[in-house]
């Protein structure tokens, strides 16, 4: 059987539609299912990226902050024994000298023209940083605060680095020259080494002021650059603590960011971590999930495109053997309807066939010429009473007939008057008998026989005179006979022992009776009675 699996056939099927419909539903499940289990896990992922790197970001608060507080010690010292010596001593240019602990490029001190006048590397001694921003703040106001220069390629070292210098004051307030220090960048981003980060994370120190002091991410060092537009500044606005996930303006790539914005100094630090690193784990376990619900969604698909197969085909099975039924039983009605036809024209036919046969029965029984009973008839009706009369043990009447001088008749008149004669004479008799059981037949040539069952002799006497007369009185002219009339002469027989009787016998006797009635004169009517019948 063909069947063809399309649209249409899962429109007509409600069981199809209803398994489509549950299939989605399966599917809409499963995939919702997943999606949230995704994103639910990559959230946790992240937030645990983000607690992790906001740990490390504390503790490297923490570092920044230690070294950051020992050089501020020594600046102020620097500051403190300047502004009360009003000039640089041997004893702090020794103490600045044997400094071993900070390993900076050097400490040293500035006067108000902007000339190195001590420093802890001697090369520095006789340069004038007077066009130098960090120098011009403090010459311009005396903010008591510790002041982080942007960064700058040093034009003693020829590398980058930054200064973190205090106001010196003279004794009457005004300016009286910086002390600082000149700072690595690498010295602080040395803890991206000791906190063994990956390869991708970054730790950097960011200024206030948007610039950039050190970034450090795997070998690659950063300085300087301005991040000023990037999200960080916006997060530090509304916390001084936090963690968000942005499109790094620097390496272009998605990041997860931890910062602390430090309290005593107008640094922001930041941890951050590569997402695509941090997420490695949670990618696989995203490939696995996507797997596994793909082979779930292609296994529902296949169950379930079986399923709603099997059902059409069975739906279609039904529907083909519905249409056989209805088609066979037209069939069979539009058979019966033909051999109902068929039967009732048969019938119809049978019926014809029959009146035919009543017709030609009665034809066969009926004497051509006179429209009695003819010889055939009388035969075995004749038959038929014997055997009556001898069971019911009745009499059996039987009269011989014979026209008189007939053959004189048909001279005369000719044979066509004859026939007519005849068929007068047997109307005649035929009328004159009134059991339903008497029967008149024509035995041959103007010869006929009165059969009279369950008639004595003198019933059939009475019978027979009858019939004489009224034969006679009909008048037919017989110019011949002596009676001038047509007469008829008749012998009767009658059985008075059936069983000893056949039907010939019976007809002999009364033909003998009939010979008698001739020979004694026609016109009338003998019993046979020398036989005991
Ligand atoms: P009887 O008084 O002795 O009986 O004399 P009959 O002339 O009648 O006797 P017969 O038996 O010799 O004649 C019978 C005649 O009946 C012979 C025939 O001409 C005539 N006949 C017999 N059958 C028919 C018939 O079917 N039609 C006609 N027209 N005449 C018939
Ligand atoms: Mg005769
Ligand atoms: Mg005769």
């Amino acid at each position: 059987m063909n069947i063809k699996f399309n649209l249409n056939m899962i429109i007509r099927s409600k069981i199809a539609q209803f398994m489509v419909l549950f299939s989605i539903v399966l599917f809409v499940l499963i995939w919702m299912d997943t999606l949230s289990k995704i994103t639910l896990e990559k959230q946790t992922e992240i937030q645990s990226t983000m607690r992790i790197n906001a740990n490390l970001a504390k503790a490297f608060e923490e570092h920044v902050r230690s070294i950051l507080q020992e050089m501020d010690q020594v600046l102020i010292f620097i500051k403190d024994d300047y502004e009360k010596y009003g000039s640089v001593t041997p004893d702090m240019v020794h103490r600045i000298e044997n400094i071993k602990t900070l390993p900076t490029l050097h400490i040293s001190v500035i006067d108000e023209k902007g000339n190195f006048i001590a420093s802890s590397r001697s090369k520095y001694l006789g340069i004038n940083i007077a066009d130098r921003e960090y120098f011009n703040i403090h010459r311009m106001s005396d903010s008591k605060e510790l002041y982080f220069s942007k960064p700058f390629i040093g034009r003693v070292e020829g590398k980058w680095m930054f200064h973190v210098s205090r106001r010196i004051n003279k004794p009457d307030g005004s300016f009286g020259g910086i002390a600082v220090i000149g700072v690595e960048p690498l010295y602080f981003s040395n803890f991206y080494s000791k906190m063994s980060l990956g390869k991708n994370d970054a730790i950097s120190i960011v200024g206030r002021d948007g610039i950039i002091r050190v970034r450090q991410t795997g070998e690659k060092m950063d300085v300087g650059t301005d991040v000023s537009n990037s999200p960080l500044h916006q997060h530090v606005q509304k916390a001084t603590i936090g963690s968000y996930v942005n499109v790094s303006v620097i390496d272009n790539s998605r990041r997860i960011n931890s910062y602390i914005a430090m309290p005593d100094y107008p640094l922001i630090l930041t941890i951050s971590a590569l997402e695509a690193d941090a997420l490695s784990d949670y990618y696989h376990r995203q490939q696995r999930y996507y797997f596994t619900a793909s082979i779930v969604s292609l296994f529902i698909t296949l169950t379930f495109s079986l399923l709603i197969w099997m059902v059409l085909q069975k739906e279609n099975m039904a529907d083909e053997l519905r249409r056989k039924k209805e088609s066979l039983e037209i069939t069979v009605e539009e058979r019966t309807r033909q051999i109902q036809d068929a039967y009732d024209e048969q019938q119809a036919m049978n019926d014809e066939l029959q009146a035919m046969n009543d017709e030609l029965q009665r034809l066969s029984n009926v004497d051509g010429l006179t429209g009695i009973a003819n010889r055939r008839y009388l035969n075995d009706y004749l038959e038929r009473e014997c055997h009556a009369a001898l069971r019911l043990n009745k009499p059996l009447a039987l009269i011989m007939v014979d026209i008189d001088f007939f053959k004189a008749y048909n001279d005369t008149y000719g044979h066509q008057h004859g026939d007519e004669c005849l068929k007068i004479v047997a109307t005649t008799l035929a009328a004159g008998v009134n059991r339903s059981t008497d029967l008149v037949a024509r035995y041959g040539g103007e010869e006929f026989v009165v059969i009279l069952p369950n008639t004595d002799a003198d019933g059939a006497m009475l019978v027979a005179e009858k019939l004489r007369l009224r034969v006679e009185e009909q008048y037919l002219l017989h110019k011949k006979s002596p009676t001038n009339c047509v007469t008829i002469s008749l012998g009767a027989a009658i059985t008075i022992h059936p069983q000893e009787f056949t039907p010939l016998h019976l007809i002999n006797a009364a033909d003998q009776a009939l010979y008698q009635a001739k020979r004694e004169g026609r016109n009338c009517v003998r019993l046979y009675t020398q036989l005991n019948l």
